[in-house]
C-alpha cells in the first residue's frame, strides 16, 4: 500500500529553515525582527555600514508568510587574533565572544518573551510544537533551535555546559579561518587535542556536530573523533560550484553515511560558478531557485533518495538581496522552492521531506523521541 500524506500543494507546506543569523541581525544590525521587511528596509536608507543594508530579506512577519514554522537560530562571535576580511564579526578575546552570545542569547529570551519564538529543546517540546503550529499557523509562536556558529567562545567546557544547559543544541566548531578548536573556511589544517576534547564533550552532552565550514582536514578529524549525531546546517556541491567552503561528494556520501541531513544555503556565490564578489548581481548571473534547487537535487542524486537534504538559507547572514536568487524579494519566497521541486518530478512526500521533515526526524533520532 502507497503511503499517502496529507499534503496539498495548495497549501503552502511547513519549511524548516536550520540556518539563520537572527540574534546577530538584531544585535549587530540593530534590526528589529518584528518591524516588516519594508520598516526594516526603510529604516536603513542612506546606511553604508554594512553591505547588505536596506536589502534585508527575514523579519518575523515574512517568516510565517512562507509558513517556516520552526528555525535554528544561531549565536555567532569568532575570536582571531588580527583583525582580518572574513565575513562575521571577530572579537580580541574568546571572553569578548562568550559575551557577544550572551547578548545574542539574551535575546532570543526576550523575543520568547515577547511570544514572538519558543525555545525547543527536545522532543517533547518538538512534538508539542509541531502540533500547535498545525492547528494554529497564525498564533503560534515560531519554533526555534540554537545552535552556535564557531566555537572559539567557548571558554571552558564550564561554560559549554551552561550553554548546553540554556538551550544549546548544535555546535558548527569553526567559521571562517583558523580558530582555537577547528580550522574553518578558507583554512587549511587538523582539529589537534583541544578540538578532539570538544568534540567529546559535545557528545557526552548530545550537541549535534554540525559539520558546515570545517576544512577539508578538520572535518575529516572531526567525523573520525565524534560519534554523535551530525548535519550541515547550511552547504552547497563542490561538484556544482568549486570551492572549499562547499562540500566534495566524498565529503556529503560520509556524512550522509552517518544518517546526516544537509541544507542548501542560498547565499548567491555558493549557487553559481560565475559569481565574482563584490561585481555580480543576481541579474547579471541569472542566479535564481532553479540553481538551489540543482544543489538539492545533486545531494538527492548522491544519496539515491530525499532523506539527506533540506534547507538552511542563511538568508539575511550578511548578504542581502544583492547577493540572493533574483526571485527571491523575502524569505517568504522559500516556498518557490516546494513548486520547482514538483515540475522537476519529485512527489508529495519527497518535498515535504525536504520543506521540513527530514530535519524533523533528524532531530527525533537525534534527541532518541
Ligand atoms: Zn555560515
Amino acid at each position: 500500500m502507497v503511503h499517502h500524506i496529507q499534503y496539498n500543494m495548495e497549501e503552502k507546506p511547513l519549511i524548516m529553515d536550520v540556518h539563520l543569523d537572527l540574534s546577530m541581525n538584531a544585535m549587530e544590525w540593530n534590526r528589529d525582527l518584528r518591524w516588516s521587511i519594508d520598516e526594516i528596509r526603510a529604516s536603513e536608507q542612506g546606511m553604508t555600514d554594512k553591505p547588505d543594508r536596506g536589502r534585508g530579506t527575514v523579519s518575523f512577519g515574512a517568516l510565517r508568510e512562507g509558513n517556516v514554522g520552526i528555525v535554528v537560530g544561531t549565536q555567532i562571535a569568532r575570536y582571531s587574533k588580527k583583525s582580518n576580511e572574513m565575513p562575521g564579526a571577530s572579537w580580541n578575546s574568546p571572553e569578548q565572544a562568550w559575551a557577544q552570545t550572551q547578548g545574542q542569547q539574551a535575546w532570543y529570551e526576550v523575543m520568547e518573551f515577547d511570544g514572538r519564538i519558543t525555545q525547543i529543546t527536545n522532543g517533547k517540546e518538538l512534538e508539542n510544537h509541531l502540533q500547535a503550529w498545525e492547528k494554529d499557523p497564525i498564533e503560534t509562536p515560531i519554533g526555534l533551535i540554537r545552535s552556535l556558529e564557531g566555537a572559539d567562545s567557548i571558554i571552558s567546557f564550564d561554560h559549554l555546559q551552561k550553554a548546553c544547559k540554556d538551550g544549546l543544541r548544535a555546535i558548527g566548531p569553526a567559521h571562517y579561518g583558523p580558530g582555537i578548536y577547528a580550522q574553518g573556511t578558507d583554512a587549511t589544517g587538523g582539529i589537534g587535542r583541544k578540538g578532539r576534547e570538544l568534540l567529546r564533550e559535545m557528545e557526552r552532552l548530545n550537541i549535534i556536530l554540525d559539520a558546515t565550514h570545517l576544512c577539508d582536514d578538520s572535518f575529516w578529524d572531526a567525523l573520525d573523533y565524534f560519534n554523535g549525531s551530525v548535519w550541515a546546517s547550511h552547504n552547497n556541491c563542490r561538484a556544482l560550484v568549486p570551492h572549499n567552503r562547499q562540500f566534495s561528494d566524498q565529503q556529503i556520501k560520509a556524512i550522509i553515511d552517518r544518517g546526516a541531513v544537509i541544507g542548501v544555503a542560498l547565499d548567491a556565490w555558493m549557487l553559481t560558478e560565475e559569481w565574482i564578489r563584490g561585481e555580480s548581481t543576481p541579474e547579471s548571473e541569472n542566479v535564481t531557485f532553479e540553481d538551489v534547487v540543482d544543489h538539492i537535487d545533486h545531494i538527492c542524486q548522491l544519496a539515491g533518495d530525499a532523506l539527506h537534504v533540506g534547507i538552511g538559507s542563511d538568508l539575511d547572514g550578511a548578504f542581502g538581496t544583492e547577493q540572493c536568487p533574483k526571485d527571491l524579494n523575502t524569505i517568504a519566497d522559500l516556498q518557490k522552492i516546494p513548486e520547482i521541486l514538483q515540475e522537476r518530478g519529485y512527489d508529495d512526500e519527497d518535498i515535504e521531506n525536504i520543506c521540513s521533515q527530514n530535519w524533523i526526524q533528524f532531530l527525533k533520532n537525534a534527541w532518541d523521541v
